[in-house]
């Protein structure tokens, strides 16, 4: 079979990649774990939930557009809004109005999150993973757990190849449930740069939309349409009103907020800009007040008893920025 025959086999069925990627990263894992002498838990042979068909189209030309642009790498996969992988099941619900109080099943039961990280990482990016970890863990009650082997719901932390970027499902999917930190290379820190865009895809993994979506969100930004690669003008719709399950204000300094360039045709012309002066977007440094707030909410960190109620309160009024 020649070269071009198997690109053309792999553009057509871009999961086959996927599955080629995993086998060969579990082999990784096995040969660098039995040399380092250190016994991991089993990763199963399949990993759930395969990777959505709605990502293809945004490969081959629009594909190409984005990296040409120099995207940011929660853009690079072509996900659904950038970095969040749906499959249609979910999507459909997403856009007929997925709440987390009407979908409670799609949040992690008793606020625990047994995770992996894979063993593919440096040492060096896996410390930056686990400090998204450790923040999380610190301000809020949700409970990140190296996990027992035994879970059947856990998150795989993993440098996916195809497609690699910055990228998660949203919610607990169930079962093992992949999310994707791409490491450093030569070109650019990716998701790894410091903590922030672990915390981001963290977030969306624990059920955290972005902000922009929001019903009320045109008070506060602007869209300019006409800067946005055509194909992704989607990644800019609104929930509707009765989906916004949050009371929190609008959060320009959410850590789940796009950037300025986001999905632009070009660097030099914004796709949001904001309506009151001195307020900046698109910022992966650390969670903001709101951001520790509404989670710590979604999973009833701040409900009773009332001493939690203080405590997580004044957690993220002290810690977010
Ligand atoms: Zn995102």
């Amino acid at each position: 079979m020649t070269y071009v025959k198997i690109r053309q086999i792999l553009k057509k069925y871009p999961y086959l990649v996927i599955v080629h990627v995993s086998i060969v990263c579990l082999r990784l894992v096995e040969v660098r774990a039995r040399s380092i002498n250190f016994s991991l838990p089993a990763i199963p042979d399949i990993v759930q939930p395969p990777i959505p068909s709605t990502f293809e189209s945004a490969f081959g030309e629009n594909g190409d557009q984005l990296s040409e642009t120099e995207q940011d790498p929660e853009v690079k996969p072509g996900l659904f809004q950038g970095d969040m992988a749906l499959n249609n099941e979910i999507y459909n619900y997403w856009r007929v109005g997925l709440r987390w109080d009407v979908f409670p099943e799609k949040l992690w039961k008793n606020r625990t999150v047994p995770y992996v990280i894979s063993p593919l990482y440096e040492t060096e990016e896996y410390i930056t993973i686990y400090q998204a970890i450790r923040i999380l863990n610190f301000m809020t009650c949700i409970k990140f757990v190296p996990w027992d082997g035994k879970a059947k719901d856990y998150l795989l932390i993993w440098p996916v190849k195809y497609p690699s970027g910055c990228w998660s499902y949203v919610g607990r999917y169930g079962g093992p449930q992949i999310l994707s930190l791409e490491p450093p290379n030569e070109k650019s820190p990716n998701c790894l740069g410091s903590e922030g865009r672990a915390l981001h895809e963290l977030l969306h993994a624990l059920g955290i939309f972005h902000e922009q979506s929001r019903a009320d969100r045109d008070k506060f930004v602007k869209i300019h349409t006409d800067n946005i690669i055509p194909q992704f003008k989607a990644n800019f719709d609104k929930q509707s009103l009765e989906n916004t399950t949050y009371t929190f204000e609008y959060d320009y300094d959410s850590i789940m907020h796009y950037g300025r360039t986001f999905f632009s045709i070009s660097k030099s012309r914004p796709t949001i800009t904001v309506k009151h002066k001195g307020k900046h977007i698109g910022q992966r440094k650390a969670l903001s007040k709101t951001d520790c707030l509404k989670v710590n909410d979604l999973y009833g960190c701040l409900g009773t008893p009332p001493r939690y109620n203080r405590k997580y309160y004044h957690l993220c009024n002290f810690m977010g920025i």
